[in-house]
């Protein structure tokens, strides 16, 4: 950040009194400029036995599949953003959403969630962000071509859970490059 939002003038970087981390504080205006993680939300959707899946049409990781996921925006709630990314990017309807997955990915300050939901009818598209979309069965699930791995993480589960038709909320942490952290549930 260079500039005040709400201001334009310069911001540098202080520890404001009370506080403990570098924030950026506007030379002018004092205004703290605090940052903090974005929500990613997605679904995994489900038509029958088989799970919804998007080839990115854009970076990163364009080509990549992906569950239907993205920013969560001002205004909504988690649900509706796993719902709208579903429908911006697979033009597929969801309902009878269930929080699913959340995992943390502190390196690059996001959480992702994702929900398991139920396809409403049999209809589905490449929106705008999508070069593809296709329902896949589990022996067909491009495991070596998957965008990210809160993605692959979430189908594990819910490939593991669904022999037994429990799905209890997990809760992990992704690591910059070691693979997962699993901290206690
Ligand atoms: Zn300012």
């Amino acid at each position: 950040m260079k500039f005040c939002s709400q201001c334009g003038h310069s911001v540098s970087q202080h520890i404001p009194q009370g506080d403990s981390r570098l924030r950026y504080v506007c030379d002018h205006c004092q205004v703290i400029h605090y940052q903090n993680p974005n929500i990613v939300a997605g679904c995994v959707a489900t038509w029958g036995t088989q799970v919804l899946l998007c080839r990115r049409a854009i970076e990163p990781r364009k080509g990549y599949w992906t569950l239907p996921a993205g920013f969560m925006e001002n205004g909504e709630t988690v649900e509706q953003a796993a719902q709208r990314e579903t429908r911006e990017e697979a033009c597929a309807e969801v309902v009878n959403l269930s929080i699913y997955t959340l995992i943390d990915v502190p390196h690059i300050n996001q959480v992702h969630i994702f929900y398991r939901a139920q396809m409403l009818n049999p209809h589905y598209a490449a929106g705008e962000e999508s070069l593809d979309v296709r329902l896949f069965d589990e022996a067909d699930i491009p495991w070596s071509e998957l965008a990210f791995r809160t993605v692959s993480r979430t189908l594990e589960c819910f490939f593991a859970d669904r022999p037994n038709q429990v799905y209890p909320v997990r809760s992990e942490a992704v690591a910059p490059l070691a693979g997962l952290a699993k901290p206690q549930q």
